[in-house]
Parts: C-alpha cells; structure tokens; sequence
C-alpha cells in the first residue's frame, strides 16, 4: 500500500514482480526541456511501469535544477536571499511580480516550481529600489525598510550623508520615499 515503495509488490495481471528501475525522461516545464533519470517500479515479467507521487516529484526537481543552470536563471536560494534582502515576505514579494501567490513564490525557493525567463527577468529588475517602488505603489503595498536601514520618515529629518546619496541615486528621491512610506 506504501506510496514510497513497491519493492516486490505482485503485479497481479500477470503475476510477476515490481523491482526499483530507471528510466530516463525528458521533462518540460514553461517552454523549456531537460532529460533527467527517473526512478520507477518496473514488473519484471511483462514491463510495466509505475510511479509514486515522490519518484514523480524527485525527477521534477531534478529537471528545474538542470533547467535553471542551463537558461542561467535564479536558483531557489539565489530567489530567498533576493527577497530577504529586500526585507520582504512571500507575500509582498509575489505582489511586487503582478501579484503572484505566495505559493508560487514558495514553490519557487523550494525549487518545486520552476520561473519562466520572463518572470526570471522580472524578478531581477526589483534590484533596482525605484523599481521595487513603483511595482509597490501599483500593489498598493507599503515596502519596508530595507535590513539594517535607517527608517526614511527619520532619515529624511536629519543625515545630510543621505542627501549625498540622494543626489548620486538620481530624481527626487526624498519626495519619492515620502510617498511610499508616509
Ligand atoms: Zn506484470
């Protein structure tokens, strides 16, 4: 009954036995493809073959890591670390991508789901502050502060060191910040 094993279960239509086998598969996900081995149960009289939900999972993960090496996108731990640096939770962080559930987003990091080029793409413009700005006030959405900052709302009062960096980052960014976080 187990669905992690069929180790020597019986195949009762024609009375041989399931044995661990590979097989190799291609898998495609989001217009991309990977050949991968799968583990399989196998009959060893007549060849038939079955999967387990995890035998299924497994090859999937596989073929996102391949995929992703090979198109150069995000790996699961470079999309975290993106996000957590941004202060950001899964939740604000799908918002920011046309507001995608959280799930996807988990789905992602976990490396069960795999991101499209052009949501690989998307993803890599929110390391660019204005742009995390603008995808916010679209969402509606409030964006913290990032790790270790300064709070704008007391930042924007005093420091002329970040009027310095205001001036470097570009247009208005005092006026920018005000409306986002006020
Ligand atoms: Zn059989």
């Amino acid at each position: 009954m187990s669905e992690l094993s069929l180790e020597g279960h019986l195949h009762r239509r024609c009375g041989g036995h399931y044995t661990l086998a590979v097989e190799e598969v291609t898998i495609r996900l989001s217009g991309m493809s990977a050949r991968v081995d799968r583990a399989m149960f196998k009959c060893d009289k007549c060849g038939d073959r079955q999967h387990t939900v995890e035998q299924r999972e497994e090859a999937e993960r596989e073929a996102i890591l391949t995929m992703r090496s090979a198109h150069s996108l995000l790996t699961g731990k470079e999309i975290r670390h993106f996000r957590e640096s941004f202060g950001l939770t899964t939740t604000h962080f799908g918002e920011l991508l046309h507001g995608l559930p959280k799930g996807i987003v988990e789905g992602w990091e976990k490396g069960r789901y795999l991101q499209s080029p052009t949501v690989d793409a998307m993803i890599r413009t929110l390391a660019d502050r204005e742009e995390r700005e603008r995808r916010a006030i679209r969402a509606s959405l409030t964006l913290p502060p990032l790790p270790g900052e300064i709070p704008v709302a007391v930042a924007g009062l005093s420091a002329d060191a970040h009027a310095d960096e205001a001036v470097v980052g570009g247009a208005e960014p005092q006026s920018v910040d005000s409306s986002v976080y006020g």
